[in-house]
């Protein structure tokens, strides 16, 4: 594929010729990247093994890493899902259209490319009205992994999927920055308690109000269940250390230690106590609110590493609500 081509839409009310264009890619077998509330997503035709092929071919994705299938409402559903618990429909009516996956069994009609082998699939109603828009005018579900080369940050803006998937992409709808700017959480709903595999932009203190006790997936014991969360992940190009909240001194000290090893360093940082160390491009003070400091977090790192920063590290969050996914990317990021 030679050009990639980057349609401008409203994120709120998009142009039924643009979505219409869109579609059309797809139904040919082509690639659209699309704008959700988390991330941006790389959509192909999910009953299409070419089109996801070339899925796993664009992103570099380990093929034992499988894809989200997204939906706009039950008719996409039910050609994918074989049976939803009584919990799954509880998270479901409470979080759909929203930041939330349900693992759940699937039917014959789904690949086992799009699984990597599993009998169960990952399930989304993504709450963006670009996003939905474009699978009502397709008609069937779309695999949608973040739009990002494997085991970058990913894109949070149109701009980051050109940079890592420039040429390997038919059509990106562009609708601006998203507003989450962290994936979707990942729910295994097929057991009882649920578990969460992948903390994201739902917390688990709304699904636990939602549904009660889940159980969290983060020993190596169910690394099987959850294939994708074992490789690496959310990296910048620079190496990423992460700091503890508030330890000016702690802080202090890893910058004189990495400059004595001749590295050039960016920061990000959010509280009051490390705010006003320095100044500059190179040390990004983000907002304490974790909903926006989520929001900028993949985008900071990726304008850091445009910088050629060797080094950036990053003042840990208070790990509850938000900040527990901010801190689950944070140490994927500083891992390897
Ligand atoms: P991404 O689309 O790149 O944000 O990642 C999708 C995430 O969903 C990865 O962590 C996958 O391992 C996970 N996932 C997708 N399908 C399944 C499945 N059938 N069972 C368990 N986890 C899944
Ligand atoms: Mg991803």
């Amino acid at each position: 594929m030679a050009d990639t081509k980057i349609l401008s839409v409203s994120p709120t009310d998009p142009d039924p010729d643009a979505i219409e264009q869109a579609a059309a890619v797809l139904r040919k077998g082509g690639l659209v990247a699309f704008p959700t509330e988390t991330v941006y997503g790389l959509g192909a035709d999910v009953l299409n093994l070419g089109a996801i092929k070339k899925v796993f071919e664009a992103k570099g994705r380990p093929s034992d890493n499988p894809l989200i299938v997204h939906v706009a409402g039950t008719k996409q559903l039910d050609d994918i899902v074989d049976e939803i618990p009584d919990k799954g429909k509880t998270l479901g009516e409470a979080f759909w259209p929203g930041p939330l996956t349900l693992v759940m069994k699937r039917t014959i009609l789904v690949s086992d490319l799009v699984t990597s082998g599993l009998d169960t699939v990952a399930v989304r109603m993504p709450g963006h009205p670009v996003a939905l828009a474009l699978i009502r005018a397709f008609g069937e579900g779309i695999v949608g992994p973040s739009a990002n080369l494997s085991g970058r940050p990913s894109p949070t803006a149109a701009s980051h999927v050109y940079d890592d998937l420039r040429g390997h992409v038919d059509l990106i709808l562009d609708a601006g920055p998203t507003v989450i700017g962290l994936e979707s959480t990942v729910v295994d709903v097929t057991v009882d308690p649920p578990v969460i595999l992948r903390l994201g932009g739902l917390t688990r203190e709304r699904i636990e109000e939602a549904i009660g006790n889940v159980e969290t997936d983060t020993s190596g014991e169910h690394g099987v269940r959850s294939p994708g969360t074992r490789h690496r992940h959310y990296a910048p190009r620079a190496q990423v250390i992460l700091a503890r909240m508030g330890d000016a001194a702690a802080f202090g000290a890893v910058l004189r230690e990495q400059r004595q090893l001749g590295k050039n360093v960016g920061c990000i940082v959010h509280s009051q106590l490390l705010s006003h160390l320095e100044s500059g491009d190179f040390y990004r003070v983000l907002p304490s609110s974790m909903e926006i400091f989520g929001r900028y977090l993949f985008r900071t790192l990726r304008e850091l590493d445009a910088l050629r920063v060797d080094v950036i590290v990053i003042e840990g969050v208070e790990e509850h609500g938000l900040g527990a996914t901010i801190m689950d990317r944070l140490r994927r990021a500083s891992q390897g």
